[in-house]
C-alpha cells in the first residue's frame, strides 16, 4: 500500500465539514475536494467552483472528470494534484460505503473523519433556515445521526472523532493531533486556509471566505451580513448566543439525553460549558 491517504469527512450538515475540508486540505501535501461525489453522483456536475467562479468551463485540475469512472475517482485526483492527502467532505453515507466495500482494493489509506459540533450552534444553524425546527425533534436528530455514523463508522481502522468547537477554540492543540492522525504537518497559518488556491466543491460560508469575491461564484451563505463582517478572519462561529432565548438555552441544557451523549462523547467543549 503507498502512503498516499483519503480522508473523508462524515457530519451532519452546518457542522464545519467544509471549514475542516479548507484547512486540512491547506498543506502543501494536500488538496480539498471539496463533495467530492457530486460529479460521480449527478452526472454533469461541476467539480470546481473556484474554477467556475472564474470563468472557465472546467477545472485546471479535475477537467474531464465527467469521463472518470467512480472506481477511479480518487486515483484520479492523486494523479492530477500530486499530494500525498486528499480531503473529501461529501457526507453522503453512499460514497463512504462504496468505497469502503471497495478499500480492499484500493491503494491508498482510508480515514473517516467524524465531525461533530455543539447542538446549540447546529440547532440555529438549522433553524436559520427551517424555522418550524423544534428543540425536542432536532436534539433526537443531532443524536440519532451521530449514532448512526459512529455504528457505522467506528469499527474502521482509522476513525477518527473530532469537534469543531475543540478545533475551533483551541487550534493549535487540537489541529496538530488530527494533522498527525491523517500523516500531515500542522501549520497554525492553515486557519486562513483562504490564503491557499482551492479548487473542488463547497459553496456555503465556509466557501465565501475562498471565492466570494470572484464575479462568478456560487456562493449561499444562509446569512450574508455575518459572512461579509468575518470576511478573511479567523472566527469561532457562536451565533446560538444570540440566537437562542434564555429558555431554550435552558430546556437544551437541562436536556437528559443530549448531555449523556455530550459526556459520552467527551470533547472538551461539550463538557466544559454544561
Ligand atoms: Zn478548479
Amino acid at each position: 500500500m503507498s502512503s498516499k491517504s483519503i480522508n473523508l469527512i462524515i457530519s451532519l450538515t452546518r457542522s464545519g465539514s467544509n471549514w475542516l475540508s479548507y484547512i486540512l486540505g491547506s498543506s502543501s501535501d494536500s488538496a480539498h475536494l471539496g463533495e467530492y461525489h457530486r460529479p460521480f453522483s449527478s452526472h454533469g456536475h461541476i467539480a470546481c467552483r473556484l474554477c467556475e467562479a472564474n470563468g472557465f468551463s472546467e477545472c485546471k485540475y479535475l477537467y474531464g472528470i465527467n469521463n472518470v469512472d467512480k472506481s477511479n475517482a480518487f486515483k484520479f485526483a492523486f494523479d492530477r494534484f500530486q499530494v500525498k492527502s486528499l480531503i473529501d467532505c461529501s457526507k453522503s453515507k453512499e460514497w463512504i460505503n462504496y468505497h469502503i466495500d471497495n478499500e480492499i482494493n484500493s491503494q491508498f489509506r482510508m480515514s473517516i473523519i467524524h465531525l461533530y459540533r455543539d447542538f446549540k450552534a447546529w440547532f440555529v444553524s438549522e433553524r436559520r433556515r427551517n424555522k418550524t425546527l423544534t428543540i425536542d425533534d432536532s436534539i433526537s436528530t443531532w443524536i440519532n445521526i451521530n449514532r448512526e455514523f459512529s455504528l457505522l463508522y467506528s469499527s474502521h481502522a482509522h476513525y477518527i472523532k473530532v469537534c469543531y468547537d475543540d478545533l475551533s477554540q483551541w487550534p493549535n492543540e487540537e489541529f496538530p493531533i488530527l494533522f498527525k492522525k491523517i500523516g500531515l504537518e500542522w501549520n497554525e497559518d492553515f486557519l486562513s486556509y483562504w490564503n491557499y488556491e482551492h479548487h473542488g466543491l463547497g459553496g456555503n460560508g465556509a466557501s465565501f471566505q475562498n471565492i466570494g469575491h470572484l464575479t462568478k461564484a456560487k456562493v449561499t451563505t444562509g446569512d450574508d451580513e455575518y459572512y461579509s463582517k468575518h470576511r478573511h478572519k479567523v472566527f469561532y462561529d457562536e451565533r446560538w448566543k444570540d440566537e437562542l432565548t434564555v429558555k431554550e438555552i435552558k430546556r437544551i441544557s437541562e436536556s437528559d439525553i443530549l448531555m449523556e451523549e455530550y459526556s459520552n462523547l467527551g470533547f472538551r467543549s461539550f463538557t466544559a460549558a454544561h
